[in-house]
């Protein structure tokens, strides 16, 4: 049989839920663009399961992702349950790719250890979405030059961005954006204190390491995209495109969330609504 060689032009997208919770409409419409931007360029469609913060994830949530999904219409080519190519498809699996892009980082003098705001090193887990962007870092630790076998404390580590450089970057659905280095976000945090790689680390490294050629997801990530950027330079790795979604609001113009449970997917099947009917015009998203 004729084994064709996918070109690295070769569209590849990725749906990357979190199992911190049921997923609800907003998750789906921002997935549903992704897909129909895979299938409208023929590409490749991966499913990524983001659980690297342990104390929320749950294995339940693991399951309902596949059953929610697969009920709403969405399929994929690539993922934990399908394998492929660039498997393995589930963060917590994936460590010591992430411990190796953390090396070299060091190695480079990027990162500096931290002994700051517990509270911010928590947050580092998970994607800042809106109204979790935390504040700009202000520098306390990065001239300390203390090594961390010198730091009695838990550290966790930063990576230290060129202040005042202006980070561009063409997004497909908000069109130019720019975000300064220092000023609308600090150095931010690569490796936590309890030794886990942070959210902007390991996407990064799962993004190239699996070839993705555009990543859509939530406009409140656009910020991220920008430290994503430099990471992606830091580590010398191609980066993808970029396509961020508007988000979905609930009826107070609040962005939807895992607690809205009413528009959980679950609930929204469990109560008779088809997804034919949810999705309305979406595919002209
Ligand atoms: N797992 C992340 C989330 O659910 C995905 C963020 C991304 O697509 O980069 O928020």
């Amino acid at each position: 049989m004729l084994n064709t060689p996918t070109t690295p032009t070769a569209y590849r997208g990725r749906i990357a839920p979190s199992p911190t919770g049921y997923l609800h409409l907003g998750h789906a419409r921002t997935f549903w663009t992704a897909q129909q931007r895979a299938k409208e360029q023929g590409g490749t469609l991966v499913l990524r399961m983001e659980d690297l913060d342990a104390a929320r994830c749950k294995p339940e949530f693991v399951d309902a992702i596949y059953e929610d999904l697969r009920w709403f219409g969405f399929s994929w080519e690539e993922g934990p349950d399908l394998s492929g190519a660039f498997a393995l498809y589930t963060q917590s699996q994936r460590l010591p790719f992430y411990r190796a892009a953390f090396e070299q980082l060091k190695q480079h003098g990027l990162v500096y250890p931290c002994k700051c705001s517990r509270q911010d090193v928590m947050r580092a887990l998970a994607a800042p979405h809106v109204g979790e962007e935390e504040p700009v870092y202000p520098g306390t630790c990065r001239e300390s030059n203390s090594r961390a076998a010198d730091v009695k404390e838990k550290i966790s580590w930063r990576f230290r961005v060129p202040d005042g450089e202006a980070i561009f970057f063409e997004d497909g659905g908000f069109g130019e954006q720019k975000f300064i280095a220092g000023k609308d976000f600090g150095d931010f945090v690569i490796w936590r204190h309890d030794d886990v790689p942070s959210y902007q680390l390991s996407v990064v490294v799962d993004d190239a390491a699996m070839q993705m050629t555009e990543v859509v997801r939530g406009a409140d990530l656009l910020m991220s995209t920008a430290r994503q950027i430099l990471l992606y330079r830091a580590l010398e790795l191609p980066a993808p495109a970029f396509y961020h979604c508007q988000l979905l609001n609930d009826e107070n113009g609040v962005r939807l969330a895992k607690r809205n449970d009413c528009l959980s997917l679950r609930h929204l099947r469990e109560v008779g609504q088809s997804p034919e009917r949810l999705k309305g015009d979406w595919d002209f998203y």
